[in-house]
């Protein structure tokens, strides 16, 4: 028999779950394809050791601004968010600490954090709380970015006319300007703070969320990453892997039919349509080829999607071209995960910052200066390899034991997970893909220098394990991790908004007529927000005259494709 389905999806990642969901309660029926015994992408935890679990990937959740969490209900199908006490540290190497704001219900953590700012830094945080301060605002300043379609390519938008700049004039904010739209976020963070360790941190903050602190145009998005967070303060109660049970339930009730170990093979095109999919021999669907009535979305990256996926004889060659040219650099991050006997105490003053029920669920390692966060960048990016010395390594160190009793860990323990160091994609590593995975326990041995360096009491008898994840592991894990690259692509100038992941993909469209894209790769990129499939719902409205009920709400700021 036939396989039919009006929307077939091509991986079965959060983007993909929550896009079943939306299209299911439309009326539509759909079939979600995994290649692996288990949904999620990169919303997955592991237990390496009974009893702990650790991230390999996606940790923190940042999406708390995300219509999707109410327009799917998701509190029905068991999803619970749990939040910080207290946000984020830095402790510099001779044990100077820094908290950053926390829970806004934590005045203790509040009070230490302003206690050592400057005047200056003060007021930068007083003038921002104009749109910070309120949750109702904040929210709506990040769904104008994030939540919202970048405009059809035909349409430019000047500068003020861009949504996040009519949110910030809608309420007066005293600092934003248009010049923020071209500015590296470092430049943005040396014309708001005085504090050295207050611009590491958000930086760091950036980084590794997406955009590089240096790299041009990264103002809007580096900061507003650190908003992302300081607004959503948590994870799904029992880790992020919770998040996928919560969407697939959902996307199951409204009658999506999910097949796990089910690789697909090639994109069915006839005369540049999307017709259906082929699947592996290896796979536990019924049918080899499953077919769709409407429309195929791809929840893979960009570049398997148009190289590997679709017969070559259906695009153009410099199209092709163009997509093999696709930056990957930015985002390939060495996760190493530690259980210990007991939790880091910091040297110096950090030390009594940190206690009192108020330590950080991250902590910076290394915010004394710029200069580490520029070396490594430039040993990454320019000289192509891992850091390897303790002066080139800026560490985020996560902890999540201290705010959510369900991350199981066995009484008497702690988990780190994850400890993240920024690598090269493997294929970009001068000494071939292989190179970090050759070296990884040289690499964990400077990394435990820098963390001892801060916390001398982590000696090897109270390390109980470590873990590895490299980002070459991580393209073993998803295939859609294409260069270990957690967001996907580059975050820079030349990859937000229309141009991302090229100027004619910008709205989720294809050349081939009924594929649409749906993963991370498009805009607004990386992390689990359900902001692709968010957005990609208002092309789908227009293109397949879908009908959603009163629970949809679009963006306000969506310009439609006949504008
Ligand atoms: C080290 C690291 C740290 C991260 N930290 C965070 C964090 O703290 N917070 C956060 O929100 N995000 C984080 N992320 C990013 C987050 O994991 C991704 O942004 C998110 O998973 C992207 O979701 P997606 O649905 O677009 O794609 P994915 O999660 O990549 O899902 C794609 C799915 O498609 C499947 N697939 C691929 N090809 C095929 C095929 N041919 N046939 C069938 N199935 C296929 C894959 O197996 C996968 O399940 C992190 C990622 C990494 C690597």
């Amino acid at each position: 028999m036939k396989e039919v389905y009006d929307v077939v999806i091509v991986g079965g990642g959060t983007n993909s779950l929550s896009i079943a969901g939306y299209l299911g309660k439309c009326g539509l029926t759909v079939c979600i394809l995994e290649e692996r015994g288990e949904c999620g992408g990169g919303a997955e935890n592991t237990e390496p050791m009974p009893g702990c679990k650790i991230d390999p990937h996606a940790t923190y959740l940042y999406g708390g601004a995300a219509p999707a969490f109410e327009q799917l209900e998701l509190h029905k199908f068991g999803f619970r968010m749990v939040h910080f006490n207290v946000l984020s540290g830095g402790v510099t190497s001779d044990g100077n600490g820094q908290l950053f704001g926390g829970n806004v219900k934590n005045e203790a953590a509040m009070n230490l954090a302003l206690k050592k700012m400057s005047a200056k830094d003060l007021k930068a945080n007083e003038l921002m709380a104009t749109i910070n301060g309120d949750p109702a605002r904040l929210a709506e300043l990040l769904r104008s970015i994030y939540w919202t379609p970048p405009p059809p390519p035909h349409i430019s938008l000047a500068m003020e006319d861009l949504p996040w700049a009519k949110v910030f004039r809608k309420y007066n904010h005293p600092l934003y300007e248009d010049s923020w739209n071209h500015m590296p976020t470092m430049e943005l963070l040396d014309t708001l703070f005085e504090s050295e360790q207050m611009k590491m941190v958000s930086a760091m903050g950036s980084w590794y969320n997406g955009p590089h602190p240096n790299w041009k145009g990264t103002a809007v998005p580096g900061y507003c990453c650190n908003m992302l967070l300081g607004y959503s303060c948590g994870q799904p109660r029992g880790g992020m892997h919770s998040l996928t049970h919560a969407l697939v339930r959902c996307a199951m009730h409204y009658g999506a039919r999910i097949y796990t170990n089910s690789k697909v093979e090639e994109i069915i095109v006839e005369d540049r349509e999307a017709k259906g999919v082929i699947l592996a021999d290896t796979a536990t669907a019924r049918n080899r080829k499953i077919y769709a009535d409407k429309a195929v979305l791809s929840n893979t990256h960009v570049k398997p999607t148009f190289l590997e996926l679709i017969p070559e004889r259906e695009l153009d060659a410099g199209f092709l071209e163009r997509v093999r040219g696709i930056n990957l650099k930015g985002g390939s991050l060495f996760v190493l995960s530690l259980v210990t006997r007991e939790m880091p105490r910091f040297k110096g003053e950090a030390e009594e910052m940190f206690s009192n029920g108020l330590y950080p669920n991250c902590t910076v390692i290394n915010t004394d200066s710029r200069e580490a966060m520029f070396n490594m960048e430039r040993v990454v990016y320019s000289e192509n390899t891992h850091p390897m010395r303790k002066e080139d390594m800026v560490l985020m160190f996560l902890n999540h034991d201290v705010f959510d009793a369900s991350c199981h860990t066995p009484e008497g323990y702690h988990v780190f997970t994850p400890i993240y160091l920024e690598v090269p994609p493997p294929e970009y590593h001068r000494d071939g893909p292989l190179a970090v995975n050759n070296a990884k326990w040289d690499i964990v041995e400077v990394m435990m220098e820098k963390i001892r360096e801060v916390a001398p009491n982590l000696t090897d008898d109270k390390i109980v394990a470590k873990f590895v994840n490299t980002p070459y592991d991580s393209s073993l894990r998803n295939m859609a991790f294409v260069g270990g690259n957690w967001m996907g692509i580059s975050q820079e100038e030349e990859q937000w908004y229309q141009k991302k992941p090229l100027p004619e993909l910008s709205r989720y469209r294809t050349p081939i007529k009924n594929l649409y894209l749906c993963h991370q790769t498009s805009y607004p990129g990386g992390l689990a927000l359900q902001a692709v499939s968010y957005n990609l719902m208002h092309i789908l409205i227009e293109d397949l005259k879908l009908r959603p009920g009163e629970w949809w709400y679009p963006s306000p700021h969506f310009i439609p494709s006949n504008a």
